[in-house]
């Protein structure tokens, strides 16, 4: 039975509250052992993390001491909100005033890194005003470094390419995340590459002194200098202490930096709380290691380990579908679990011909069950790669369906998106040369050739942005040139009135946008004002670049959540950025031999493995009803190889007869030659042919 003082825990089952209110009975005040809570999906791990998070505020736990890392932005808001709801009730039920609980210290690795960097800044001789490049700025800076180096050019016509500038990142990045050796990292992931082995060396050693001279982190840095920072023992003990408690949601997929991080706060594990599960251990293609869960117990002596069975969000059925899946894995993952819902309606396994019958016949299904009541913000629609949805989206555009999208290609990876944000930056940090560069390509007549050269005539000026106003490009358009000087010069000695720079700044960029494009640009201008209107909530215009360069908004609209409360409509999104969450209905999309499990992935058993993984955390997000899509044919986007734009799939290996056993079978009408494509008079119809041999034949020789 709850203790008086625990009544706010009292909707959860014995074992979720043994967990959130562990280690408090201690008499020696706060400290608790490490606790790991290892649990499948749906059984309340991240509710139960909330839980703990309010209990400790409740018992005296100063706010301020607790550290809470998630995975998303979104998911550390939403925790941060449950915490204080709960807080909250409890307190007006013990009759005492209200009081606002906010966790100060939850978010991401990632931004909590950045955080601690920059208040540590001056004691780690970092400039603490730093930029962060996000992907595509560090791709580019490599890229630079690249040119520079001379690894691009090709005397020899026999010799093998150098890897491109998203190749040498991704092998930088695997080298720093996995703290591995880069001959390794080649050795095991880039055999390809192998030969270039001094030449990368050489390369990553530049494109680090090239970010330290920019006063430039890249994401990467972020982990890495934290971690850097906590094998010094007098900071490590120093900033340990300011937290009493360390929650760490989705555990399973830490990588060895972020492992380290944690033993660096807490040798010991003492005060450290992880939660997981190494069945939904979906980041490995980013260095993240499913051991570091599993070997916690071990990394800290003492842990106390909680596990939880039942399922509080799936059917019966839709938890059988999940578990037969899991079940096929090569190893094994200890839960099976339970639920004491009803058994529910069958999950079903809906054959369609093709992308854009496949758009059509979930469209229908959305809006059938908006018919009966399911809101569309109820229903989920998951995808393993952003462009399996291309032509849903185009379907839902046109039959008046509203809908965000998660994950995917952002709103901010949108070219004009970047370029505001690139001029922002360089305002930001003169330095900045990647953002300085972009924005000079803005003026027309200035290509990349010619805005490197005024790059190094800023560098060899100091960075003062006036010496540009010399610097006279010659095909470029000089009244462009000049108005582009002059707004940057504005906005760099403005730093006290940003707000104020921010309109100038997006009218020029208006201006640029008009020239730019022949098509009407009202929607990238909105976008403009969007942005602008997002900059103006942060104190000044360095913040909102970090929160934004950190975690963006993942979609369009993402920002005004107020506006879009009692708006309904539909979320799509990559089963990557659904973790967590959970849906009524939800539909999973091209589940085909080749887009899931994804054609790069089928190549080694571990890839295939995560694939496994993968489709059973868009399985476990659904409530009460599962639909899964399988196309016969489908488009494969930029491989040549295939020559036709369509390539026919073979069913998903992952849907054995086990598998499929617990699976309604359904075909569209679309998959049915023999019915749709004869007409009324038993002829078949001489429209849309509903198969094409011919590039059947030819994919057979692929
Ligand atoms: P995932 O592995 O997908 O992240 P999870 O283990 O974190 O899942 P939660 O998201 O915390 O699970 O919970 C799943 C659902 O079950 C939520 O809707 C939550 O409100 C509900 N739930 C959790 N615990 C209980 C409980 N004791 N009683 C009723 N509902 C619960
Ligand atoms: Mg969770």
């Amino acid at each position: 039975r709850p203790h008086r003082d625990e009544a706010h825990l009292a909707g959860l089952n014995p074992a979720q509250r043994e967990a959130a209110a562990f280690g408090l009975a201690a008499p020696h005040g706060w400290d608790a052992d490490p606790l790991l809570i290892l649990a499948g999906a749906g059984s309340g791990k991240t509710q139960t993390l909330s839980h703990r998070a309010a209990h400790l505020v409740l018992a005296g736990v100063d706010p301020r001491r607790i550290l809470l890392l998630t995975f998303s932005r979104r998911a550390a808001e939403e925790m941060t909100r449950r915490a204080h709801t709960i807080c909250d009730a409890a307190l007006a039920e013990r009759g005492r005033r209200r009081q606002s609980v906010k966790l100060p210290w939850a978010g991401t690795f990632h931004a909590i890194g950045a955080r601690l960097l920059r208040e540590y800044a001056p004691r780690l001789g970092l400039e603490p005003a730093f930029s962060i490049l996000d992907r595509s700025d560090a791709a580019d800076l490599m890229d630079v470094a690249r040119h520079d180096a001379g690894l691009t050019r090709r005397d020899d016509p026999n010799a093998k390419r150098f890897p491109r500038k998203d190749t040498c990142l991704a092998i930088y990045s695997a080298t720093v995340n996995r703290q591995a050796r880069l001959v390794d990292v080649l050795d095991g992931y880039f055999p390809w590459c192998r030969e270039h082995h001094d030449d990368l060396k050489r390369l990553f050693a530049d494109y680090t002194a090239r970010k330290q001279d920019r006063a430039t982190l890249d994401y990467d840095d972020l982990l890495l200098y934290w971690q850097l920072v906590m094998r010094e023992p007098a900071l490590a003990a120093e900033i340990g202490a300011r937290f009493d408690h360390v929650l760490i949601d989705e555990y399973q997929d830490t990588n060895g930096l972020q492992a380290a991080i944690i033993s660096g706060l807490k040798p010991d594990g003492r005060g450290v709380t992880a939660v997981g599960d190494d069945a939904q251990a979906i980041y490995g293609f980013r260095a993240a290691e499913v051991d570091h869960i599993l070997n916690f117990p071990k990394t800290f002596c003492g842990t106390h380990v909680v596990t939880l069975e039942q399922n509080y969000r799936s059917s019966q059925a839709i938890l059988n579908a999940a578990n037969a899946l899991i079940g096929e894995a090569s190893r094994a993952y200890a839960k099976q679990l339970f639920t004491e819902r009803g058994p529910g309606t069958r999950p079903r396994h809906v054959t369609v011909m093709d992308s854009a019958a496949e758009a059509r016949y979930v469209v229908d299904a959305v809006l059938a069950r908006r018919e009966t009541g399911v809101d569309l913000k109820r229903q989920g629609v998951l995808f393993r790669n952003g462009h399996h949805a291309n032509e849903l989206e185009i379907e839902l555009i046109a039959r008046n369906v509203p809908f965000k999208k998660y994950g995917g290609l952002k709103f901010l990876e949108a070219a004009h998106v970047k370029d505001f944000l690139g001029l922002l930056r360089w305002a930001d940090n003169p330095r900045h040369e990647i953002a300085a560069w972009r924005t000079m390509q803005l003026v027309p007549g200035v290509g990349p050739g010619t805005a490197r050269q005024a790059v190094d005539a800023l560098t060899a000026g100091n960075d003062e942005i006036a010496v540009l106003a010399d610097f006279r490009p010659a095909r470029a358009d000089q009244t462009a040139w000049r108005a582009m000087i002059d707004t940057v010069a504005a906005m760099v000695g403005d730093t006290a009135d940003w707000p104020g720079v921010l309109v100038p700044a997006a009218a020029w960029y208006k201006t640029i946008l008009r020239e730019r494009y022949e098509a009407p640009t009202t929607a990238r201008e909105a976008d403009i004002d969007d942005l602008v209107r997002i900059a103006e909530r942060y104190a000044d215009v360095p913040a909102f670049l970090t929160e934004l360069t950190l975690d963006p908004p993942q979609a369009t609209g993402d920002h005004n959540d107020d506006a879009l409360l009692d708006e309904d409509y539909l979320i799509l999104s990559t089963v990557h950025s659904a973790k967590g969450q959970e849906w009524d209905s939800v539909h999973v999309l091209h589940v085909a031999d080749g887009t899931f499990p994804s054609e790069f992935s089928t190549k080694t058993e571990a890839g295939l493995e995560e694939e496994r993984r993968l489709l059973y955390v868009a399985l476990t997000r659904a409530k009460n009803e599962l639909q899964v899509i399988s196309p016969l044919r489908y488009y494969v986007p930029e491989q040549p190889k295939y020559g036709d734009r369509h390539v026919y799939g073979a069913a998903s290996r992952f849907f054995t007869p086990r598998v499929l056993a617990c699976f309604e079978q359904v075909t569209d009408k679309s998959a049915l030659p023999a019915t749709s494509g004869i007409d009324a008079a038993g002829k078949p119809s001489a429209d849309r042919p509903s198969l094409d041999l011919a590039s059947a034949a030819r994919s057979l020789w692929d």
